[in-house]
C-alpha cells in the first residue's frame, strides 16, 4: 500500500483488518509519519514498513523492534517496496509525489488500485501505455470512477454515448462570489459529505477537484473528452452515470464513504462486506442535479481547457494547485487566489511552448517543477 497513513489508507486498512483471513500486508509506504506507520504495520502484520522521507528512520526501527517487520526508507526503500511480488497495490500517495513511484508498481499481471488520480491528470498517457504494454490492470479507486467502471459495459464501448461525473459541490456550492474570496482554509476543508486528506478537500471546495476526475476518466474509459460531463448532486448518492445509445442511464449509488469503491476494487471481480452505512432512499426522500458554474468554480473550467490543451497542460495545471493549494493552507493567498495562481501558470507554461507531450516520466517531473516554482514566484509577487 502506496500511502498508507492517509485517508484513502486508513480506509484500506479498516478494511484489511476486518478480513484478515483475505490479504496478508507485504508493505506499507507512507512519506514521514514513524508513529502512525509503525502502529498501522503492527496492527495489520505487514511484512516491510517504507518511509518516504529517511529523516525518521531511526524513529521507525526503534517502533518496529522486536516485532519481526522490516523497516526501511528513502526514495530507492519505495521503490523497492513498488516492485515487491504481490497480487495488488493500492497507489494512496497524495499529489505527483505519487507518479513515480505508483508507475514503479506497474509489472506484468499486477492490479493497481489506484487512488492518486495525479498519476492520470500529469502523466495519463504513459501511465496508461505502461499497463497496456505490462498486461496490468487498473482498477479506479476514486468514488466517481469507481461508480463508472461499475456501469460501464467494456465490452460494447460504442455503446456508450456520455459519461456523467457527479460532484458535491462542496462547502461553497450556494456562496456567492464575492464571499468566496473571503473564506478560511477551516471553512474550506469542511466537506459537506466526505472526509478527506487536506489537499482533496480544499480541491473539492474550488472543484479543481472534479476537474482533475473528468482528465482521470478521460484516461480510464474509452471516449473522448466532449462525452464526459460533470452534474452537481449535492447529496452524493448517485457517484457517476453511463448513458448509452438505447436511452439507458446507468448508475452506482452509494452512501459517502471511500471504504464502498476501495472493497470494490480490493475483493474484484467478487465482492466483500464493506461496513458503510447503508444508504436510505427513503430518508434521502430527493435527489437533485444541477450543471456546475464555471464563473463561480474557474478551477473546474481551467481543467477542462487543460484536458483540450493536451500535452503536458494537466501537468502544469497539477503543479500549479498543489502549489497554490499549499499557500492557501498556510494563510499565504485567498481561497480565490487558487485558481488565479493556476490560471497565470498556464498562461505563462502555454506562451512559452513548454507543454508539448511529455516523452518520459523525467519530462512530466521537470515541468512539474518548473510550475511549481512558477506558482510559488507569482504568489510572491502578489504578496510583495
Ligand atoms: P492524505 O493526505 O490523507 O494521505 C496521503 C498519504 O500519502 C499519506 O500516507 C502520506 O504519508 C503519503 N505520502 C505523501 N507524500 C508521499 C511521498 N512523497 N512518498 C510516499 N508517501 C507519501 O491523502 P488522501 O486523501 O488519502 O488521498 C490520497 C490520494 O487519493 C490522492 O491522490 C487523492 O486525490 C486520492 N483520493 C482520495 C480520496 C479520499 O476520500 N481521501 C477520494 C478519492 C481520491
Ligand atoms: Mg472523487
Amino acid at each position: 500500500m502506496l500511502g498508507a497513513t492517509g485517508s484513502i489508507g486508513q480506509s484500506a486498512a479498516d478494511l484489511i483488518a476486518r478480513n484478515p483471513d483475505r490479504f496478508e500486508v507485504v508493505s506499507l509506504v507512507a512519506n514521514s509519519s514513524a508513529k502512525a506507520l509503525a502502529e498501522m504495520a503492527i496492527s495489520l502484520n505487514a511484512k516491510s514498513a517504507v518511509l518516504a522521507d529517511p529523516e525518521n528512520f531511526e524513529d521507525l526501527k526503534g517502533l518496529l523492534v522486536g516485532t519481526g517487520i522490516e523497516a526501511s526508507a528513502g526514495e530507492a526503500a519505495v521503490f523497492e517496496a513498488a516492485d515487491r511480488d504481490t497480487d495488488l497495490v493500492i497507489g494512496a500517495i497524495v499529489g505527483a509525489a505519487g507518479l513515480a513511484p505508483t508507475m514503479a508498481a506497474i509489472k506484468p499481471g499486477r492490479r493497481i488500485a489506484l487512488a492518486n488520480k495525479e498519476c492520470l491528470v500529469c502523466a495519463g498517457d504513459l501511465f496508461m501505455a505502461k499497463i497496456a504494454a505490462a498486461g496490468a490492470e487498473i482498477l479506479p479507486v476514486d468514488s466517481e470512477h469507481n461508480a463508472i467502471f461499475q456501469v460501464f459495459e467494456a465490452a460494447e464501448p460504442d455503446s456508450v454515448e456520455k459519461v456523467i461525473l457527479t460532484a458535491s459541490g462542496g462547502p461553497f456550492r450556494t456562496f456567492a462570489l464575492k464571499d468566496m474570496a473571503q473564506v478560511t482554509p477551516q471553512q474550506a476543508l469542511k466537506h459537506p459529505n466526505w472526509d478527506m486528506g487536506a489537499r482533496i478537500s480544499i480541491d473539492s471546495a474550488t472543484m479543481m477537484n472534479k476537474g482533475f476526475e473528468v482528465i482521470e476518466a478521460y484516461h480510464l474509459f474509452p471516449i473522448e473528452s466532449d462525452q464526459l460531463e460533470v452534474l452537481v448532486h449535492p447529496q452524493s448518492a448517485v457517484h457517476g452515470l453511463v448513458q448509452y445509445r438505447d436511452g439507458s442511464l446507468l448508475a452506482q449509488l452509494g452512501s459517502p464513504d471511500m471504504r464502498t469503491p476501495i472493497a470494490h476494487c480490493m475483493a474484484y471481480p467478487r465482492r466483500m462486506e464493506a461496513p458503510v452505512q447503508r444508504l436510505d432512499l427513503a430518508s434521502l426522500g430527493s435527489l437533485t442535479f444541477e450543471k456546475p458554474d464555471l464563473a463561480r468554480f474557474p478551477a473546474l473550467r481551467l481543467a477542462l481547457e487543460a484536458l483540450r490543451s493536451g500535452g503536458q497542460a494537466p501537468a502544469v495545471l497539477n503543479a500549479a494547485d498543489e502549489t497554490a493549494v499549499a499557500a492557501f493552507l498556510k494563510g499565504a493567498i485567498g481561497f480565490m487566489d487558487i485558481p488565479a495562481a493556476v490560471e497565470e501558470t498556464l498562461n505563462a507554461f502555454a506562451a512559452s511552448g513548454e507543454i508539448s507531450a511529455a516523452g518520459s516520466v523525467e519530462d512530466v517531473l521537470n515541468v512539474d517543477r518548473g510550475a511549481r516554482q512558477w506558482t510559488a514566484d507569482w504568489i510572491l509577487r502578489k504578496a510583495a
